[in-house]
């Protein structure tokens, strides 16, 4: 083995840059987290073939003293930080001093800086790795660099560089998440002489959303905040029916930094339990502000990740703040009536709420937020019948129906039992009526008069969304109770479900699902859970099975029961086509209420529109008494 010597300078920095480099999208990273660190207003990037020939950054920053513009290129220069205690509160992106003397250890760099009280720009130049003098230039006050020829002296990686249209894709990341967390700042990005993006400041993250993603999902989401002593989150989430295949649309800030942290994107997906099937992923936007000495950013060299002092409680405030707007009421899609409509400020301060919520929305928001801690913390109570986000009993529970006895309604219905209807009113005051007249349109839809309006209900989404939350509901008591079958229910499968049959048989059980073999391609349903008496066995298995031999990768146990519960309360579910009684009609009205107040099926499709009485009165031109103010409340709302 050769002696043992010190490499110089020039390997040192390529040796950083292989890890931080990798490629034109990570420069632009560097370059603009530096113009963001320098306070700039106005970043201009241009891009010349993707980044492989140039990449110039020029922002409006503090600028660099003349002294120190050689400086800056050199390694492990910095003017972030000065001393280990600095490194316990970090407070802009870069902090390493690597990221410049990594550049021009692989490319060809011009850095020309000028501070506002200098008469003159000052330049250096670097090529691979060798600093030139620096000299005086003319320039504005500010910063630009030019990275030209990336890897050109180190080929290997060069080689490795995709096609344009790849390496723009990952310089679009790069500037998505800089553009996000820093919409006050200007960003113009152009590629081969044409524009790009042309992002003037904004104190709307939507507004910058739409741009990157498209207005319709910016205008989708939904707004959540909280503060809590470890830290304040604020943010923009898809509802469930904007859901992705991949994880690509998480983004999460902490402290202005995109970060990829497990626990608090396990988090979000726990916050969409039950809302979203297996392997479907949330949309979001999270932006998490917490106290810089409770972050560690030195655990990685690109910083995506970071060490949070606080994990545990910072996972509590994301799941809880996600969860109780998602389960909260409001949001249930409003009916938009066809055309504009002047006076729609009821909706309309609804949906835009960038700016601070009202103190009416904010304290609404406390209520539900407190209901929903309520009802997390509650243990599970198997022999309860629970309705609404907890502080509800068992009073609004109609006569005859005993409590555990969630019947599977509305075919489960007993005539013997009355439906909650206006002739039986809830025990108490305080709490939401029972729906008013309810009909059947098109055997498909309920159409129900509430205090504020009209609800239209999909009468498959909603009774699967019930049956599905009673199935979740139960399962953390244990088992379901199961029913044998008078005759067993003989299924033929194919090999490969056979097997996936006996890996199952554990989860079917949990379920109150029993199977055995009944011959080598047959198997026998012996018993099915009570609670989907009038399910349908064969077609469940079928569909779990299905779903169990089309994942990739094997799903995780609760992954697996989350499926069987969607696709027992699918198949046990009313269908579209089916008529319906009065009393059934009623009897699922009534649990839609108990269905934790979800605004979609498990599929994530949506349950129910809400036409507001305030809303047909503007169409109606009813709205004269009121001045055009809408008279409605919200929380007079049942659903
Ligand atoms: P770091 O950002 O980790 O400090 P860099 O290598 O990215 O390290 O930058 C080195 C130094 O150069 C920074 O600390 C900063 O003082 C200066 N610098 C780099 N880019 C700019 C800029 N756009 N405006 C002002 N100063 C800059
Ligand atoms: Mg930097």
């Amino acid at each position: 083995m050769a002696a043992i010597h010190v490499l110089s300078e020039h390997l040192v920095n390529q040796i950083a840059a292989g890890e931080v480099i990798e490629r034109p999208a990570s420069v632009v990273k560097e370059l603009l987290e530096n113009a963001i660190d320098a306070q700039a207003t106005r970043v201009v990037l241009e891009l010349e073939e993707a980044g492989k020939k140039l990449i110039r950054a020029s922002d409006d920053g503090s600028g660099i003293a003349a002294a120190d513009v050689p400086l800056a290129l050199a390694s492990h220069t910095t003017s972030k930080i000065a001393t280990t205690e600095d490194l316990e509160g970090i407070t802009t992106l870069g902090f390493r001093g690597e990221a410049l003397a990594s550049i021009a250890s692989v490319a060809d760099v011009r850095l020309a800086s000028r501070t506002a009280d200098a008469l003159e720009a000052t330049e250096v130049t670097a090529s691979g790795g060798k600093v030139e003098p620096p000299r005086p230039t003319s320039g504005p006050v500010g910063t630009s660099i030019e990275v030209r020829n990336l890897f050109r002296y180190v080929p290997a990686r060069r080689k490795f560089l995709k096609t344009d249209a790849t390496e723009m894709g990952h310089i679009t990341e790069q500037a998505a998440r800089v553009a996000l967390a820093y919409p006050a700042v200007h960003l113009a990005v152009t590629h081969n002489g044409r524009s790009v993006y042309e992002l003037p400041p904004t104190d709307s993250v939507r507004s910058r959303i739409g741009a990157f993603f498209g207005a319709d999902l910016a205008e989708a989401l939904i707004e959540v905040a909280s503060e809590e002593p470890a830290g304040r989150l604020w943010g923009l989430v898809g509802p469930p029916q904007v859901a992705r295949s991949t994880t690509a649309m998480q983004y999460l800030f902490i402290n202005g930094r995109y970060v990829r942290d497990r626990g608090l994107l396990h988090a979000l997906r726990e916050a969409y339990r039950g809302l979203l099937e297996g392997y479907r992923q949330p949309v979001a936007f999270l932006f998490l502000t917490v106290p810089p000495d409770r972050v560690d950013v030195n655990v990685h060299p690109t910083k995506i990740e970071v060490r949070l002092r606080d994990a545990h409680l910072l996972y509590g405030q994301v799941l809880a703040t996600v969860r109780e707007k998602l389960l909260g009421p409001g949001l249930t899609p409003h009916l938009l009536p066809p055309g504009p409509v002047p006076a729609f400020d009821a909706v309309a301060a609804e949906t835009s709420p960038d700016g601070p919520p009202s103190p009416e929305s904010s304290e609404r928001d406390d209520r539900v937020r407190q209901a929903v801690a309520d009802f997390l913390r509650q243990p599970p109570a198997p022999a309860q019948h629970r309705l609404g986000l907890g502080g509800r009993t068992d009073t609004t529970r109609p006569a005859g129906q005993t409590p555990g006895a969630f019947p599977p309604a509305p075919r489960g219905f007993e005539p013997g039992a009355p439906a909650p209807s206006p002739a039986s009113p809830p025990a108490r005051s305080d709490e939401a009526p029972p729906p008013g007249r309810a009909i059947q349109i098109h055997n498909t839809y309920l159409v129900a008069e509430t205090p504020d309006g009209i609800l239209i209900v999909d009468q498959h989404a909603l009774h699967e969304r019930v049956l599905f939350e009673e199935i979740v509901r139960r399962l953390e008591a244990g088992p379901l109770e199961s029913q044998r079958m008078l005759m067993p229910v003989t299924v033929s499968l194919s090999d490969r479900e056979m097997a996936a049959v006996e890996q199952q048989a554990e989860a079917l059980g949990r379920l109150g699902i029993e199977v055995a073999p009944m011959g080598p391609r047959d198997v026998g349903i012996q018993a099915f859970p009570l609670l989907l008496e009038h399910g349908d066995p064969e077609g469940t298995l079928r569909d779990f099975l299905a779903w169990v031999l089309s994942v990739d990768s094997p799903p995780t146990a609760r992954q697996v029961l989350e499926q069987l519960a969607h696709v027992a309360a699918c198949r046990a579910a009313v269908k579209a086509g089916d008529p319906l009684k009065t009393e059934e009609i009623a009897a699922l009205l009534a649990h839609r209420e108990a269905a934790q107040m979800a605004a979609t099926c498990p599929h994530g499709r949506p349950t129910a529109l809400i036409l507001r009485r305030s809303d047909l009165e503007k169409q109606f031109g009813r709205d004269y008494a009121a001045g055009g103010k809408a008279p409605a409340n919200d929380e007079a709302l049942p659903f």
